[in-house]
């Protein structure tokens, strides 16, 4: 079997062609969908991720709002600027590029954007809504991915889905999102003993570890769909993801490549949560009897 190749990069142009519409929706409204990104710092590759964003809001349609802070910026600023951003209407999406430096504690500044701000969907707020089903906004990655198995016209429920890697990020709300669709859902890791005895019962395989050739054909079962998440730059600057792609999609029936696959729909669900929180602020302003409602406040530590 050669598998069938699920083309991130084709159905990252068909969303962002229906955004347009939205965006024009929208502005017969009076709003732009606004999108403010901080950087703290210069790491070159968080450089190239957030110009990435910015120039995908400007493709879109989105107003976008680039803040770099230097590298040695205090947390107490990163929280005042997220302070100001929750409070500001043009603002409709806010996101921290992640890392941060050492002396900025994540969590603290996660949990200082506005939960209906939070188009990354890392507050615990969405985070904790993904474990109960009803996430405000489903983190990007995983969101990309799940459109991407919906191509292939798969119900998962019931399937054996296995996702190797269990980061923040990618691994457990990739897990959470599929377990509530109702599939059989295995989190393998680095710790995990013998991979390939999880892998090869998987109907799906979702990898999303960052190690190049993790995946082999003889650990993928004829027939698996295959979603490979990871993105390693090799000596030679070419970019691979985790799966063997020309080994496994002998086996395979779906496969995505990398790059093409989900690299490009993860800025399309930043875009896409952004339009969708523009929408929920025009409806609550629009709601006659909207009580402007805030999650309760969660405490660090
Ligand atoms: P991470 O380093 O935070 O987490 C990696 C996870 O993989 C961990 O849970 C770790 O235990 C697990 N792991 C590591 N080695 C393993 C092994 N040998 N066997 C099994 N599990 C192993 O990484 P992340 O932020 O989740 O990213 C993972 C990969 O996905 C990276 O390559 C990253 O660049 C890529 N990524 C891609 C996108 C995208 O848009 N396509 C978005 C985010 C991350």
């Amino acid at each position: 079997m050669t598998a069938q190749i699920i083309d991130g990069k084709a159905l990252s142009k068909r969303l962002r062609e229906g955004f347009r519409e939205r965006v024009d929706h929208l502005a017969d409204q009076g709003v732009q969908p606004g999108l403010a990104v901080i950087l703290v710092g210069d790491n070159p590759a968080s450089r190239v991720y957030v110009g990435n964003k910015v120039k995908a809001c400007e493709e879109c349609g989105v107003r976008s709002f680039h803040i770099a802070l230097p590298v040695d910026t205090p947390q107490a600023e990163v929280l005042a600027t997220i302070a100001r951003l929750n409070a500001d209407p043009a603002v409709h999406g806010i996101l921290i590029q992640l890392p941060l430096p050492p002396h900025i504690e994540p969590r603290a500044v996660l949990e200082a954007i506005s939960v209906h701000k939070d188009v990354d969907g890392f507050h615990l707020y969405n985070v904790g809504g993904l474990v109960v089903g009803n996430t405000i906004f489903p983190p990007c990655t995983p969101y990309g991915v799940q459109l991407l198995l919906d191509t292939t016209g798969t119900d998962v429920a019931g399937k054996n889905v296995v996702v190797v890697g269990a980061s923040n990020i990618v691994g457990k709300p990739m897990a959470l999102m599929l377990l509530q669709r109702e599939a059989t859902v295995t989190i393998c890791h680095a710790r995990t003993r013998d991979l390939a005895q999880h892998t090869i019962l998987a109907d799906i395989l979702i990898v999303a570890a960052g190690k190049p050739g993790l995946i082999v054909p003889q650990m993928v079962k004829e027939g698996a769909i295959v979603i490979d998440v990871g993105i390693n730059r090799l000596p030679d600057g070419k970019i691979v993801g985790d799966v063997d792609f020309d080994g496994v999609k002998e086996k395979a029936s779906w496969i995505t490549p990398v790059p093409g696959g989900v690299g490009p729909m993860t800025v399309t669900m930043l875009i896409e949560n952004t339009l969708r929180s523009a929408e929920r602020a025009l409806r609550m302003r629009q709601a006659d009897d909207f009580q402007e409602w805030e999650a309760p406040t969660l405490k660090n530590g």
